[in-house]
């Protein structure tokens, strides 16, 4: 599988082209967006890693040239706080998109899914399914289960306990699961976050043996086993 990485960055295109190149892809890297354009439209790529910001064409004008001629996917990299940009991204076309900054593992999850869809539109069962004890989150179904039994989530919390289960047994604070969960810097004092952990707490844990959710006062929110 070939990849084109599109991000005028060095250092974060560097990353990830040895990031990728150790998960057994084929990266090309352009660094401005005239290079991008053109490696895009004349090379064969299984999937395209596009940043927004980029000297030459920027990564909307790129994509909506591209679209022209291809259909080969894209994943957009937007900034923080832009929801505009995620909206005017998905509309020129783009496949899926990732907030800077992003996990390594969440972007290669994205493009597994990407690349899966257009080998296959049937999902491998076990597709990026993360695990804690008995708790299981299935990525691509978006479906979570603990002990066999389907916990019922809204997409707020599905996230927020896609975040932990992610970071397992690290202790998260508000402000950074306000900016992972939420995209947003919620002034200190608003509990929003508590209130949101209270209800992924009251379907995750209340009806099973063993909680998985703690509380680390003063600090945030840990997802881990603790031997009762
Ligand atoms: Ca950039």
């Amino acid at each position: 599988m070939k990849l084109l990485i599109i991000e005028d960055e060095v250092k974060l295109a560097d990353y990830l082209r040895k990031g990728l190149t150790e998960e057994g892809y084929v990266i090309d890297v352009a660094t401005n967006g005239v290079d991008g354009l053109h490696m895009a439209s004349t090379g064969h790529f299984d999937l395209i890693v596009l940043d927004t910001m980029l000297p030459g064409i920027d990564g909307f004008g790129l994509l909506a040239a591209l679209r022209q001629s291809k259909r080969t996917p894209v994943i957009m990299l937007t900034a923080r706080h832009r929801i505009e940009d995620r909206v005017r991204g998905l509309k020129t076309g783009a496949d899926d998109y990732l907030v800077k900054p992003f996990a390594f593992s969440e972007l290669v999850a994205r493009i597994e899914v990407l690349l899966r869809r257009g080998a296959d539109t049937t999902l491998a069962p076990n597709a990026l399914v993360l695990f804690l004890e008995d708790l299981e989150v299935d990525l691509v179904r978006r479906r979570a289960t603990r002990s066999g039994q389907r916990i019922d989530l809204s997409a707020k919390e599905f996230q927020l306990l896609t975040l932990l289960l992610r970071r397992k047994g690290e202790v998260l604070s508000r402000t950074e699961i306000a900016e992972q969960v939420w995209d947003v810097n919620f002034d200190h004092g608003t509990n929003v976050i508590d209130v949101a952990v209270r209800r992924l707490r009251s379907k995750l844990d209340l009806p099973f043996e063993h909680p998985l959710l703690h509380t680390v006062r003063g600090m945030g929110y840990v997802l881990e086993h603790r031997q009762p």
